[in-house]
């Protein structure tokens, strides 16, 4: 029989740390999708595209809603929650009657009087769609509660840091929902919670998070088990849902997905020390690189990564850069409209006197005040071609490419982005590969495209919005005592 499958989303990351710096997050800032719409969304290395990709392709009938999505930003306003929120169960509503509803969230959602968002649609969810499969398709920086657990019959979160398998979660939220609907599987899901706080962590080979999958995907291949997944959780957000969540799914055994989740959570515990991060201040950092053999040199602006919701006009690196006398670099990219307006009324080929970033708090730096020559200017719109999202295409607005000192900087008037890949580059003529050092601004997300063709990487830790001295944001509702700021932090 043909299954109609219903298709939705509702995704932010909210850094309630940067309500200050950055105001809380509109309505005006979320990307929405209605109806007919959310086909525009395929081919795309998203969850949302994997799931409208597979119901089609197991010739379900899709029914697509209501799709909403922000770059990571400040608490979501209370109104615009309620707003997105009564719009996505109303679609429901008016979809009905259909058989499953497969869902991208993020899992990291936090709006005004809302700790919980993803719990909290959950539950109005279930309201409307009674006891039929919903599952969802979610970010591993998800803080998972208790509530999404029990309102969704599975959730399902990335496993890769870069989050290259968007699209695979996505594919596998349907299957999961097909197999359901035969009646073949009954999923129980289990949430482990770990009182840790988890600086961000690249599941790449040789590191931590990646022997932390192999644990996840040996759980996995057990009879029985259908879903192991760690969310990493997001730290930057002072709720009582901050830790790590391990989620582990079952075919109708509670006690099996609770033994896997102590068992993988007993491994987080145990080898947490490793997870701790090398913290170098940004001219430390490029000092660092300044004494490497091989090139390019990628240094990657953690602290400032506006995929995590800061301002993304940090200038500790890019003041690095230009104080050690770089040639031969580039730095991609900073965000700052006034400076873009600036070089654009002056035109290609002119010289202008600029106060470069650093204009939402002194957290992230002072502006820098230097002589800067106009290479050129494009309309901001940078389609995706790496590994991370492939096919979204990023609207940053006006666009400069400035050249201060030996540096070539990439300037953006509108949005927030981190580097995903080097199409900013690109677009201004930039090949990377022919620098010496290369600044982008991500935590982790820019190995994709970038680990490939560099000879090396060194992450400067600055001070900023997402560093990874998690133990420098203040949890002033905590679950408990969290590792790494409190010594006295367990986990029986
Ligand atoms: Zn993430």
């Amino acid at each position: 029989m043909t299954y109609r499958i219903a298709v939705a989303g509702l995704g932010h990351e909210t850094n309630t740390y940067a309500d200050d710096a950055l105001g809380t997050t509109g309505l005006d800032r979320f990307s929405i999708a209605r109806g007919e719409r959310l086909l525009d969304l395929r081919g795309q290395n998203t969850c949302v595209a994997g799931m409208i990709d597979r119901a089609l392709e197991v010739g379900a009938e899709l029914v697509p809603t209501y799709y909403a999505y922000c770059y990571p930003s400040g608490t979501i306003e209370a109104d615009a929650y309620a707003t997105m929120k009564d719009e996505l169960v109303s679609s429901l509503r008016a979809a009905m009657p259909f058989d499953a509803l497969a869902i991208e969230l993020h899992g990291a959602a936090v709006a005004v009087g809302t700790d919980d968002v993803e719990g909290d649609l959950g539950a109005a969810i279930r309201e409307v769609v009674g006891s039929m499969p919903v599952v969802g398709a979610l970010d591993l920086h998800g803080n998972v509660s208790d509530a999404m657990g029990a309102h969704f019959d599975a959730l399902l979160g990335c496993h890769l840091y870069p989050h290259t398998d968007l699209h695979e979660r996505g594919v596998e939220a349907v299957d999961l929902i097909v197999r359901m609907l035969e009646g073949s599987v009954r999923p129980v899901t289990h949430i482990e919670h770990l009182p840790m706080l988890l600086p961000t962590s690249t599941t790449d080979p040789g590191h931590p998070a990646a022997r932390m999958n192999e644990v996840c995907a040996a759980i996995e291949a057990r009879p029985g088990v259908l879903d192991c997944t760690v969310f990493h959780g997001f730290p930057y957000t002072d709720t009582p849902l901050v830790g790590v969540h391990v989620v582990v799914t079952t075919d109708g055994d509670a006690a099996l997905a609770a033994a896997c989740g102590r068992e993988v959570g007993t491994w987080i515990w145990s080898h947490r020390e490793e997870f701790r991060p090398e913290v170098l201040e940004a001219s430390v950092a490029v000092k660092l690189a300044m004494q490497s053999d091989a090139f390019p040199v990628v240094i990657n602006d953690t602290s400032d990564n506006p995929g995590g919701g800061t301002p993304g006009d940090a200038t500790h690196v890019l003041r690095a850069f230009l104080d050690a006398g770089l040639e031969d670099a580039c730095f991609g990219m900073i965000k700052d409209p006034e400076t873009v307006a600036q070089a654009i009324a002056a035109g290609v080929a002119s010289t202008i006197d600029v106060r470069l970033g650093g204009k939402h708090d002194s957290l992230h730096g002072e502006p820098i005040e230097a002589r800067a020559y106009v290479h050129s200017i494009s309309d901001g719109n940078v389609t995706l071609t790496g590994p991370m999202l492939t096919g979204v295409t990023l609207r940053l607005g006006p666009m400069v490419r400035l050249v201060l000192g030996g540096v070539d900087v990439i300037v953006y008037s509108t949005g927030a982005s981190q580097t995903f890949d080097p199409e900013v580059f690109l677009l201004h003529g930039i090949d990377v590969r022919r620098y010496r050092y290369i600044g982008v601004k991500s935590s982790q997300h820019f190995r994709a495209a970038f680990a490939p063709i560099a000879a090396r990487i060194v992450t400067a830790d600055s001070p900023g919005l997402t560093s990874q001295r998690v133990e420098v944001f203040e949890h002033t509702r905590p679950p408990g005592p969290l590792w790494p700021v409190d010594p006295s932090a367990t986990y029986a």
